[in-house]
């Protein structure tokens, strides 16, 4: 028997940051390697924001703060919801934790059992099979394609449902597939489950990351039945261009929930780092909204163009995503799998991209714009000499 826990050995490492981290070694090793496999913005943050955190290192910020957060910044998280969203979080809802990925576990921890089923749509983000099973829960995963817009059914979602299930997640704007759902999709599916003690996580990490008009919608916003269901997550990582500074959030009715998760972050990592939590109040009160407009529309500038370039290409196709900063690229022509095709594509061109495996789906690779549109051109350059040497 091993050594370690059942629990750890079971764990799958992220394989999206296992490829960046493979592209970086290959880079440095001299090699002419183009990422596209990070989900991170390639643009700076904000100065505005930089400035709040060395002012609170200024005025001694420094020291231990409420595991939840401070006031002033639950009070921003509250005035964010308001405002955005028309929905209403006091500071009993609210608590902040080390990413939007600390959230999720928090969450995991705190509702799963053993054997409790957690309904999950593919493709989906890497993280959210895995933490589910690390708290003993079953994922229950609803295949989705690019036929259906890579989103899931009512239908679909009735026959996932068993006495056993506990949570949906739920993530639009969509990583991998930039699939945003709109607020009749959401109403359907929350009528699904009316009457019934399944919990919603909703990520909507991407919320400001939507194109061509889409409007983005809460799925707390939909009904009161789904204000006291749904557990909203969100952070500052991916549309205010931070995510080193660890600032994610999680918002729900359930004030008994919010205190099992406040126990959980006390006896693992406590309040996030202070001087985060001051900078992070600006980007929540609309005081950098110039500078995250100027980056989406960056965005979805270079997603026409790199939709279009990829629609060019003989054998694989793409659609043109809602939002988010990713393509899923369909390659189920190409008659071969999608480890397989990133693995020689990075060999032979030196060109980094996610297989679809990796978040579920077989026959595509995921394929992140957040890099300037000269190595977006010469990615999709080099993918294309590639994709004619298979045909
Ligand atoms: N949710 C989704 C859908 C993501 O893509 C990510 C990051 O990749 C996160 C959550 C977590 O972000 P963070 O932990 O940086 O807040």
């Amino acid at each position: 028997s091993s050594r370690f826990s059942r629990r750890i050995e079971s764990l799958s490492p992220s394989m999206t940051i296992a490829v960046s981290t493979l592209a970086r070694e290959l880079k440095a090793q001299g090699k002419d390697i183009l990422s596209f496999s990070a989900g991170e913005p390639d643009f700076d943050t904000p100065e505005r924001i930089k400035e709040a955190a060395i002012d609170a290192i200024r005025q001694g910020h420094t020291k231990y703060t409420s595991v939840a957060g401070i006031p002033e910044l639950l009070d921003a998280i509250s005035e964010k919801f308001r405002r955005e969203n028309r929905l209403e979080y006091a500071r009993e809802h609210l608590l902040v934790s080390n990413g939007a990925k600390q959230s999720l576990f928090n969450l995991t921890q705190a509702l799963i059992d053993e054997g409790d089923e957690v309904i999950i749509p593919a493709p989906y983000w890497v993280t959210y099979p895995e933490l589910v099973s690390y708290a003993g829960g079953k994922p229950v995963i609803i295949d989705t394609d690019d036929r259906s817009g890579f989103k899931i059914t009512p239908d679909q979602l009735e026959a996932a449902i068993t006495p056993r299930t506990k949570m949906l997640i739920l993530t639009s704007p969509s990583n991998p597939t930039g699939s945003v759902y709109d607020g009749k999709e959401l109403e359907a599916l929350g009528k699904v489950l009316e009457g019934t003690p399944v919990t919603v996580v909703s990520d909507e990490m991407y919320e400001k990351l939507v194109f061509d008009g889409t409007e983005f919608v809460a799925t707390a916003s939909i009904s009161e039945d789904l204000y006291r269901r749904t557990v909203t997550v969100n952070g500052l990582s991916k549309s205010v261009a931070m995510t080193g500074w660890r600032m994610g959030y999680l918002a729900t009715p359930d004030t008994e929930l919010v205190k099992k998760m406040i126990s959980l972050q006390s006896q693992s990592t406590s309040n996030i780092n202070t001087i985060t939590q001051y900078a992070s109040i600006p980007p929540l009160l609309g005081e950098v909204d110039d500078e995250i407009e100027t980056m989406r529309q960056a965005f979805e500038a270079r997603m026409h163009e790199a939709v279009e370039l990829f629609n060019a290409i003989d054998g694989i196709s793409v659609l043109r995503p809602k939002g988010a900063f990713y393509l899923f690229v369909n390659i189920k022509d190409l008659g071969i799998d999608s480890m397989t095709f990133s693995q020689e594509l990075l060999k032979k061109y030196g060109v980094a991209v996610v297989p679809g495996i990796g978040f579920g789906s077989e026959g595509y690779f995921r394929f992140s714009y957040a890099a300037d549109i000269v190595t977006i051109r010469e990615g999709v350059r080099r993918i294309e000499k590639f994709v004619k040497e298979l045909r």
